[in-house]
């Protein structure tokens, strides 16, 4: 079975209009941020649009029919795929690992995540990491908030991926168009947000759950990005593989036939045309293949990211 569902459209402060002028998504709005495509989370539950299933969301559909997922025992729909507009730059922030998230937030998931720079300026940087040698210095310069000194930047370029273990300080910054998977979970720190106001006041901090969640001291600037210029055609190239899922680029020129033997297989079209099953496809449309679905006829000149489910969750 492939499944379409509703897009939800979220509003941030830093977001911008690209998602509803660029992509066939719908929004009110001046600052829409993020466009959560494939999601079963409960702030942000995609409906079905058509089918046997229309109507009902993702996380009944898994909650009901698991046999649909491969029976997987993750107790909900581990994975959200989103795109993120940032028009200004986002916080500065981490997120917690599971265990973590269920001790102190009461949610079954912490936040491992994965970015693809659709679009980015030229000479961008991101956010990855910290320059603080111990926890105690950590904290000493957040207290006096010398940011500026603590963070580290790494250089990046349209095509590159990322990937954010959690306890990785980060942050997208203004400019940057950004697929982003990750586990089903919205439990960010915010580490700092460049003294910004909005509605007139600043939001939250969570100082003290970012110092015992930052990973200390940091090295994810060494191998968190890869370049993916020059990948092969016609073929799913595996950008990452962790314990909570794996992640493909696939450029596409002509025909493929693709052996869905996951237990769940997700396409984000990121740009150009083409056809899956013979359904007409284009940039911003997200598929979802459910178990047992059987080969996937792909068509066209297209760029896509594929995911799955990890190893933990399965
Ligand atoms: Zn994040």
């Amino acid at each position: 079975m492939m499944i379409k569902l509703e897009p939800v459209l979220k509003e941030n402060v830093w977001g911008g209009r690209r998602l509803v002028t660029e992509f066939p998504y719908h929004a009110q709005g001046e600052h829409i941020g993020e466009c959560w495509a494939v999601s079963a989370h409960p702030h942000g539950d995609g409906v079905i649009k058509e089918g046997e299933y229309a109507g009902k969301t993702l996380s009944w559909l898994y909650r009901e029919h698991r046999e649909l997922f491969g029976g997987i025992g993750a107790e909900e729909f581990p994975l959200l795929v989103k795109i993120i507009d940032a028009r200004s730059d986002l916080s500065i922030q981490v997120h917690p690992d599971d265990a973590y998230a269920r001790e102190h937030e009461g949610v079954p998931y912490g936040k491992t995540e994965c970015w693809y720079v659709m679009d980015c300026p030229e000479d961008a940087a991101l956010v990855i990491g910290h320059h603080a040698r111990t926890r105690e210095e950590l904290a000493d310069m957040i207290a006096q908030g010398r940011y500026e000194e603590l963070i580290r930047q790494v250089p990046v370029k349209k095509g590159d991926f990322l990937q954010i273990d959690p306890g990785t300080v980060h942050a997208i910054k203004g400019g940057f168009l950004i697929l982003e998977t990750q586990q089903s979970s919205d439990i960010t720190y915010r580490v700092y947000d460049y003294g910004r106001l909005v509605d007139g006041k600043p939001r939250q901090l969570h100082v003290r759950q970012s110092i015992d969640v930052i990973n200390v001291p940091c090295e994810a600037d060494k191998k968190a990005l890869r370049h993916t210029v020059g990948l092969p055609d016609n073929q799913l190239n595996l950008l990452v593989e962790c314990s909570h899922y794996k992640v493909w680029k696939l450029n596409l020129h002509g025909a493929l036939s693709l052996s869905q033997c996951y237990p769940f297989l997700i396409c984000s079209v990121l740009e150009g045309t083409g056809s899956v099953d013979g359904t007409p496809v284009g940039k911003g449309d997200h598929l979802l293949f459910t178990s047992g679905h059987g080969d996937i006829a792909l068509e066209g000149d297209l760029e896509a990211i594929f995911s799955t489910v990890g190893q933990q969750e399965s």
